[in-house]
């Protein structure tokens, strides 16, 4: 099976509940643009179909998501796809532009639309959830984690601030994010459960169990009043700041792509997912 052929994203209905599971468990479920997209059209289905009331998403295999794709065979960053907002293809932009329009629509642009699904979400995650990984954990609603589960975004080693989605500040107290950015170092689940961002942690075995006996209690709640409260608590968050955080992080992560790119050639700072892993090696040994 090619990379291109495979389906990278798998989507299942049990009675309310969908369950979208990230589909590329050779490569930890790295996310190439191939994987946004087909998340974005499974989250769009079970949106569509009024008999799901809860969607679980979860990751294939050893690891909820190792990050956004940046070595494997399958990155697809120069490509075009069907796009769903209205920023343009960034194929063939010059400068800055292709970087700041595909990050628009494939990170920021996306994670906000998954966000403001009006259906609650569960993230189920086990294993590693990096950086990209993180994003997809804090758009939904609910976290369950397994107790081998940890949370980490490294991209400061590549002199970037944070991943796209900058929900850092809110998911964490600010003194823990700029602790958790600085050395990029694992937290644990259980000291993720400490910091709320998580809201169980559970043996590793029985996690889809505990995941979607929650997601069936909360299915039987009125659709009309779980996408009510979701919106009151999304309009919450967003009025302590998270979405004007987010606009303004945005910039300053942009910055250091191109900054990057004038000082070294690269927007990633001459890393890939390699140098990435063997970096943290050095630094967690
Ligand atoms: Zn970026």
């Amino acid at each position: 099976m090619t990379a291109a052929s495979q389906d990278v994203v798998l989507y299942e209905v049990q009675g309310p509940l969908a369950l979208i599971t990230l589909h590329r468990p050779e490569y930890h479920n790295a996310q190439n643009s191939q994987m946004t997209y087909a998340l974005d059209a499974a989250l769009r289905r079970a949106v569509d179909d009024d008999a799901v009331k809860v969607i679980v998403l979860r990751g294939a295999g050893k690891h909820f998501s190792a990050g956004h794709d940046i070595g494997s065979p399958g990155r697809d960053v120069d490509q075009s796809f069907e796009r769903v907002g209205l920023w343009p293809d960034h194929v063939g932009k010059p400068g800055g532009e292709f970087q700041f329009v595909r990050e628009q629509e494939v990170y920021l642009g996306m994670c906000r639309r998954w966000r403001e699904i009006p259906k609650p979400t569960i993230a189920m995650v086990q294993g590693a959830c990096i950086a990209g990984g993180l994003m997809l954990a804090w758009v939904c609603d609910l976290i369950v984690a397994s107790d081998d589960a940890f949370f980490s975004d490294p991209v400061v080693r590549m002199g970037i601030p944070g991943v796209e989605y900058f929900a850092h500040a809110h998911e964490l107290n600010p003194r823990i994010a700029k602790e958790f950015l600085f050395l990029g170092e694992r937290m644990s689940a259980e000291r993720a459960w400490q910091m709320g961002m998580v809201n169980k942690v559970v043996p590793r075995d029985v996690l889809e169990d505990v995941t979607l006996d929650m997601a069936r209690r909360i299915a039987q709640m009125p659709r009309m009043g779980l996408a009510l409260t979701k919106q009151a608590l999304n309009n919450a968050e967003d009025l302590m700041g998270k979405r004007a955080t987010m606009d303004m992080v945005f910039g300053l992560h942009h910055f250091a792509h191109v900054h990057n790119e004038l000082v070294s050639g690269d927007k990633l700072g001459g890393y890939d997912a390699k140098a990435m892993a063997g970096a943290q090696r050095k630094t967690e040994a």
